[in-house]
């Protein structure tokens, strides 16, 4: 009798499907006959899958395989677009993509990025996230991303933030709690901040997040009003007062002080920020107030024209001088350092034999990996595990882009 658990997976019978949910936010199904070809099964817990005929090891194998094979058809629940799951075996570096991974700028905070995708769909989205998107998604395994997190940690050898900023919802990241507790047993990790819209949390679990006291919520609130706010999100299902409860508990209770940052677009929320800055000075403990400029990006949407930075910080005094508020937040304030470069296997104009492993975000573009780094390639067929001759176009920061050669 062999029994297989896994703490990341749920089984659910359905039709002639055994349906297969990875952390919660990601979907696969493998049909029964598939199965039923390893032997008799039962599902004794929704973790579990047990095959009486078979012996373990010949079990957790075959089962494996028979996974694998399927989680090439992984989907996010949200929005239905294909995703990868990114783990110890998947032979896909965590260091080279902007989308996920380890991001690092050579400063003392290091980018991680755990997942992709997102439950709003805002207006000013500087990377078109949410369920509208039909990009790409990915999905990183946690032990994964703490081993090769602890490996950059140890070159650059000095006090870091670790940020986790993904292109999309950090919440949706099942194991995201899994992953502070990890972050927060790092002695050299003094910060562990996260950019969240808020929609996920609330009371119980603020309370389960108050013991991280490492833990530093940035938290997105662009309006008051409820019809600006549920227009800038993009979607009805927007529930602007529950968010406004969230901050006002991660403001009483999260050790450290939650950022609010607003997204400031011309058209939509000018009028809010005064609202939103009553409302931050309402609260007993208040938040930090970090007011961003929305700014046009190639990849992202563009519901409004930028409103130019001198007259940004114009606004940003004249709101500061009315409100007794401090509205400008620079570099000091994030206390970012410049700190070791992290050594670069290749670079700019270098030719060299790539594997490609997986889709990458945008339709006919691959991920394709060499010397422990992973590659995005333009205009690529995606063909698992074809070889391909590249040369590298970009190379800053250890993230590269390659143009396919002949
Ligand atoms: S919450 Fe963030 S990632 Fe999601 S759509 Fe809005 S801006 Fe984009």
């Amino acid at each position: 009798m062999a029994t297989l658990t896994f703490e990341t997976l749920t089984f659910r019978l359905h039709g002639t499907m055994l349906n297969v949910d990875l952390l919660k936010g990601f979907t696969t199904a493998i049909p029964l006959e598939d199965l039923e070809q390893l032997g008799e099964f039962s599902l004794p817990d929704t973790h579990t899958i047990a095959f009486p005929t078979l012996k373990q090891e010949k079990a957790a194998q075959k089962f494996s395989f028979l996974l694998n094979k399927h989680f090439a058809h992984l989907k996010t629940k949200l929005t239905g677009n294909l995703a990868t799951y990114i783990h110890q075996n998947s032979g896909i570096p965590l260091i080279g993509n902007v989308a996920f991974g380890i991001v690092y700028r050579n400063s003392s905070i290091i980018e991680i990025k755990p997942v992709t995708s997102c439950n709003l769909d805002c207006v000013y989205c500087s990377i078109s996230e949410g369920l509208s998107s039909t990009k790409h998604d990915f999905v990183v395994e946690k032990d994964y991303l703490v081993q090769e997190l602890q490996k950059v940690i140890a070159v650059v050898n000095e006090p870091v933030e670790i940020h986790i900023g993904v292109q999309g919802e950090p919440f949706l990241y099942a194991d995201i709690e899994n992953l502070f507790v990890d972050l927060e047993a790092l002695p050299l990790v003094h910060t562990i901040s996260i950019d969240t819209n808020g929609t996920f949390l609330n009371k119980e679990r603020i309370d389960r997040l108050a013991k991280f006291t490492k833990l530093q919520l940035n938290l997105s609130l662009d309006a008051i009003d409820e019809q600006i706010a549920t227009k800038m999100a993009g979607t009805k299902s927007y529930n602007l007062n529950h968010v406004l409860d969230v901050i006002r508990q991660a403001s009483a209770k999260m050790p450290r002080r939650p950022i609010v940052a607003p997204v400031l677009t011309q058209g939509y929320n000018e009028d809010e920020m005064e609202k939103i800055i009553t409302f931050i000075q309402s609260l007993p403990r208040q938040p930090i107030l970090g007011i961003q400029n929305f700014l046009q990006y190639k990849t992202g949407r563009s519901p409004a024209q930028e409103i130019p930075w001198k007259d940004f910080y114009a606004r940003l005094q004249e709101l500061e001088q009315q409100q007794q508020i401090k509205l400008r937040l620079g570099k000091n304030d994030f206390n970012i350092r410049e700190t070791t470069e992290l050594p670069k296997p290749f670079q700019e104009g270098d030719v060299m034999t790539a594997i490609i492993k997986c889709p990458d975000r945008f339709p006919h573009s691959v991920i394709a990996v060499a010397k422990g780094r992973t590659i995005s390639v333009p205009q690529c067929e995606f063909k698992k595990d074809k070889k391909i001759k590249v040369k590298i176009v970009r190379d800053k920061h250890n993230i590269f882009t390659g143009k396919i050669v002949n």
